[in-house]
């Protein structure tokens, strides 16, 4: 009786950007069952594109929070930070722990990912790949199916799962093969491949810091909003936001919590200020005058500020503009 070969299951990490669609694409092309894992957090901006081409290459998804792990590996990170506040090395080998963890729960057969040896200097050499593979306890069982001909047979290429035959030899940094494998895949959007991870920034970074050093990192809504508008460290030691733009303004209104205060321009267009659980009387007056001076006010002397405390009726205040100039040391 002919023996009728197992379809893999393959949990494939993705970023959304070329090198994660093209190992999800030659896994297909051989049969495979491909699931895009996507890990979410603040330090990694919005999803949805990634989300949206998984989907366009007809793959179910599944989004992982990966914040807490970040918070933990920020907070004491075994093998030091990148030029920034990226742990990058004790992230890689968590993201592949993780993976791993799914894989065995869920029933995957292997975790994929679209890494290229030689692309990146540190991170993607071979040593590199096979150090992770080691640390994250993942073994044999991760498959890198863009570079698989330079690398040691897996336990799914052994096990007959994954055809090798049909697996790739990319390496380095030259992306002409990758742009010719879009197209053959007919894959037209993908993000650059430096893009995503805001911990690789240095304004980013230095607002995390700040953070870290004063209200620490335990609150993910303090870390969220530091993707939004301008932030200021005030002298009394309190944190303000100030949008820039409606959707800043939105998801600063949405972080109004218990002892904070949150200012509102009304009779002109301007931003939404939070000011978390001030600390003195000279940082509410500061912050009040943050919301008026970044109004459009068009030179008024005054702009109409409403108070929002939780569980109290709003207040409403005439607040004196006042130089820009004046409120920029503030900012972090
Ligand atoms: S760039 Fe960011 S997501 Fe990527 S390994 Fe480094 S810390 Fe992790």
């Amino acid at each position: 009786m002919e023996e009728t070969k197992k379809v893999g299951k393959a949990l494939c990490m993705y970023s959304g950007g070329l090198d994660s669609q093209l190992a999800i694409c030659v896994l297909k092309e051989q049969g495979i069952e491909a699931t895009a894992l996507i890990f979410t957090s603040p330090f990694f901006g919005d999803s949805s594109q990634a989300k949206k081409s998984a989907e366009a290459l007809g793959v179910p998804v599944m989004l992982v929070d990966f914040t807490d792990d970040l918070v933990e590996l920020i907070k004491a990170p075994k093998h030091g930070f990148g030029s920034c506040l990226n742990p990058c090395i004790d992230c890689h080998a968590r993201m592949m722990t993780r993976a791993g963890e799914i894989m065995d729960e869920k029933g995957f057969d292997f975790v994929a990912t679209g890494e290229v040896m030689g692309q990146r200097p540190m991170s993607q050499q071979k040593h590199a790949l096979i150090e992770v593979q080691k640390t994250s306890g993942i073994g044999d069982r991760v498959l890198r199916p863009l570079s698989a001909k330079f690398l040691e047979p897996t336990a799914p290429e052994r096990d007959g799962i994954v055809d090798r035959e049909r697996l790739l030899a990319l390496e380095g940094r030259n992306r002409k093969p990758q742009i010719e494998l879009a197209k053959k895949y007919g894959i037209k959007d993908y993000p650059s491949p430096a893009g995503g991870c805001k911990l690789t920034e240095p304004q980013y970074s230095s607002r995390l810091r700040n953070l870290m050093n004063n209200e620490g990192l335990d609150d993910k809504r303090l870390i969220r909003l530091l993707n939004h508008g301008r932030v200021f460290r005030l002298p009394g030691g309190t944190l303000v936001f100030a949008g820039r733009n409606k959707s800043d303004n939105e998801a600063i209104r949405t972080g109004l919590r218990g002892p904070d205060i949150l200012f509102r321009s009304f009779t002109v267009v301007g931003p939404s200020v939070l000011v978390v659980a001030p600390k003195t009387e000279e940082d509410i007056v500061l912050a009040q005058q943050i919301c008026a001076s970044y109004a459009d006010h068009k030179g008024a002397a005054e702009v109409g500020v409403r108070c929002f405390k939780p569980a109290r009726k709003p207040e409403d205040l005439k607040i004196a503009v006042v130089d820009r100039e004046l409120l920029i040391p503030y900012m972090i």
